[in-house]
């Protein structure tokens, strides 16, 4: 391995990008929030749903959700005040507000901050949905997410991987492998760790594939880029 690299490891990454994004859904209308949540959880999303301010601070406490949808009108706290506690629970926690069009006054407009947004309803789903996919772009840092280890960049968004300035050639699950191998660089991967993320439950896996992938990224990341911890699994170390 070239000794002029320095052995940095930069995770851009905010969160683990392969986790799905959760969302407290914090809204009284039933019928809304049940359409809701069946539209976004078809998005790839994870939608708790509570339908009172309270209820909606607790969880804030007790599971901290990646994003709140939050409507203003609820029957037990003024969503401002809502808006407000959940704040003091967590400063950065990006808060989308849904309320009526209204509703939409000064009050709403004054505390917005970086890190909230609101859609006045009636919204269309699609609205909703790219609300929610730009918080999760700032989120996720998506844009230019990229983990370094030595000589190696990959850029998880792109499927891309490379050695020095030169784009490598690597197949769907040796980047999968390479990928789970570099975001837990230091940590040794078990065997079977790393053969679930490669294989679906149901596919035979022939014994020996997994040294065949690691073989095969050997090549073309050099003999020690991957270290064989005997017995146990496989580490990039750090
Ligand atoms: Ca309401």
């Amino acid at each position: 391995m070239p000794k002029h690299f320095s052995p940095t490891r930069d995770f851009h990454s905010g969160f683990n990008g392969v986790d799905a994004l959760h969302i407290l859904l914090i809204e009284d209308n039933a019928a809304l929030a049940q359409g809701l949540k069946i539209a976004l959880s078809k998005e790839g999303f994870i939608v708790n749903h509570v339908a009172s301010g309270q209820h909606g601070l607790e969880t804030v406490k007790t599971s901290p959700p990646d994003i709140v949808v939050l409507d203003l009108g609820l029957p037990d706290l003024d969503g401002l005040q809502v808006l407000q506690r959940l704040r003091k629970l967590r400063a950065h926690l990006p808060v989308l507000i849904l309320t009526a069009r209204n509703q939409l006054d000064d009050k709403v407009k004054g505390l917005e901050s970086g890190a909230d947004d609101y859609l006045p309803k009636p919204f269309e789903m699609a609205e909703l949905v790219a609300r929610l996919r730009v918080i999760e772009r700032r989120l996720t840092g998506v844009t230019d997410a990229h983990i370094t280890i030595h000589q190696v960049t990959l850029f998880p968004q792109y499927h891309l991987a490379k050695i020095g300035d030169e784009n490598l050639e690597l197949s769907r699950r040796e980047f999968m492998l390479l990928k789970t191998l570099m975001e837990n660089a230091g940590k040794v991967q078990t065997r079977n760790t790393l053969e679930a993320r490669l294989y679906s439950w149901d596919e035979e896996v022939a014994s020996n594939s997994l040294e065949v992938h690691i073989h095969n990224l050997r090549k073309k990341l050099g003999a020690d880029f991957i270290k064989t911890v005997r017995g146990v699994g496989y580490m990039v170390p750090k």
